[in-house]
């Protein structure tokens, strides 16, 4: 493709995008489609010629689209957000025209300042101390491992990585019951075994009771154990649980144990004042994690990692052969020693562009508005007769289930699900499940920056005429 051709094709993407973006709501949020019904259009072979941009946009049309579900959709009600914004986009359009590996200093200098300048930024917005050094990863779950890891190595002076775990012993990592299970596989992939994660009760609130946190803690030591780390979630995934990071916190000192945080999605909250509560003894921990790419017009995949003790990150991860010295070496920040990848997008752009676009206030706009929607409707749910909230809201999530007094307990688990699965199968709104204390219980969160409070009342009345016209 010629720059001719290549501007002509882009001209013609914005348009499209642009249109996809002020149509988003004629789509269905979650498409009708059934296994493999892609699949099936897909010619098994590529081809062996070159074809025309016309004719595989119009396979991305009428293939590919119809087989979509919506994530800015504001409909879009399930899991959590993964936000995307027009800043976001266009910086995206950028960084992969840019094309950049951004593994060291030298492969992009722009690219590793404007992260450390933009993390810098995005730390003092959510309220973390300084002496919090940040990088951003994939995901919250790469965070996580990468946590584990510098938690396990620093515990073990740097040997395991050597030496390998055989001799180590064995070591515990504790978290809440309501955890997010990327904490159970980050725990598999540092080879610590999934048996040694401690999941420690929860209180009404479904938060973390830190006494029996630290009882699990004393008697692991007793038994001869290492406590290795201990993880503190602010918006648990089911539910939206805070845990109690203060009290968590002092015990995690006491024990001189790693402390991660993981904030991936309510992390965005705190650019709020009001939700500054949540961090309460952060400066006693050593790592903290969120994704802008949730709930912070960011684009995935952009999530940011902090951590305390940087020496102890860069040791249990650099590997430095001939081929990927640079001559600034220590001067600089190197982001391939920051993590697993050595590969690395240039996800600074984007963060930069969303917060110069909103500013700080257009950010805190979006979050308290998603919050206020959400607790008025969460208000009118559980002002119904004939529905129940199952857990607390403090943020935009809440959980409920449809309980009309003369249907049985037994039969309310089943019942529930088919609503749930006739809601979704409208293509007009899109909700997840979970179960709270072994209920099963229809979880609804609020974020796509499409939502409005139109959009809620519209879920409110779809949610309300099917659970009543189900048998
Ligand atoms: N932690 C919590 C509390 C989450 O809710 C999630 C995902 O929803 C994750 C971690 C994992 O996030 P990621 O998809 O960025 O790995």
């Amino acid at each position: 493709m010629d720059s001719q051709d290549f501007r002509k094709n882009a001209h013609k993407f914005v348009d499209w995008m642009a249109d996809y973006m002020e149509n988003i709501e004629s789509y269905p949020v979650k498409p009708p489609t059934k296994p493999g019904e892609i699949l099936a259009q897909l010619p098994e072979y590529a081809p062996k010629n070159p074809e025309h941009m016309d004719d595989i946009f119009q396979d991305f049309q009428d293939i590919i689209m119809p087989g979509m579900t919506h994530w800015q959709h504001p409909g879009f009600m399930a899991y959590f957000p993964a936000n995307a914004s027009p800043p976001s986009i266009l910086a995206e359009m950028l960084t992969s025209t840019l094309a950049a590996q951004c593994m060291s200093w030298q492969t992009s200098p722009a690219a590793t300042e404007l992260e450390e300048r933009v993390l810098d930024w995005l730390r003092e917005m959510i309220g973390l101390p300084t002496g919090f050094h940040g990088v951003i990863q994939d995901t919250a779950s790469t965070a996580m491992f990468v946590a584990f890891l510098t938690a396990r190595e620093r515990l073990n002076d740097h040997q395991t990585n050597h030496a390998g775990l055989n001799s180590a012993g064995r070591h515990c990592c504790y978290a809440s019951g309501e955890v997010h299970s990327s904490t159970d596989k980050g725990i598999r992939m540092a080879g610590l075994g999934s048996d040694n994660l401690r999941k420690i009760p929860v209180d009404e609130n479904f938060a973390m009771v830190p006494e029996e946190l630290d009882k699990a803690i004393a008697s692991d030591i007793e038994a001869g154990h290492k406590p290795t780390c201990v993880i503190a979630t602010l918006g648990s995934t089911s539910l939206s649980a805070i845990d109690p990071l203060q009290a968590i916190s002092v015990i995690c000192k006491k024990y001189g144990i790693w402390l991660h945080v993981d904030a991936a999605w309510a992390g965005s909250a705190l650019v709020l004042p009001e939700y500054q509560y949540m961090i309460r003894g952060i400066e006693n921990a050593d790592s903290f994690v969120f994704n802008p790419h949730k709930w912070l017009l960011t684009q995935f995949d952009c999530s940011a990692f902090y951590v305390k003790d940087k020496t102890a990150l860069i040791r249990t991860f650099e590997i430095l052969p001939e081929y990927l010295k640079t001559r600034e070496g220590t001067q600089v920040n190197n982001y391939r020693d920051w993590g697993p990848q050595l590969g690395r997008r240039f996800r600074a752009l984007k963060l930069w562009f969303v917060i110069r676009s909103y500013g700080i206030t257009g950010l805190q706009d979006h979050i308290r508005r998603h919050i206020d929607m959400t607790h008025a409707l969460a208000a009118q749910v559980a002002e119904e007769p004939d529905f129940e909230l199952l857990a607390p809201n403090p943020l935009a999530l809440f959980c409920f289930r449809y309980h009309p007094k003369d249907i049985p307990e037994d039969q309310l688990d089943a019942l529930n699900e088919r609503i749930f699965e006739t809601i979704n199968d409208t293509g007009e709104i899109y909700l997840t499940q979970t179960r709270i204390n072994g209920k099963y219980a229809i979880r609804l969160v609020s974020g796509a920056p499409a939502t409005e409070n139109k959009h809620l009342d519209k879920a409110w009345r779809i949610i309300k005429d099917i659970s009543r016209t189900t048998k």
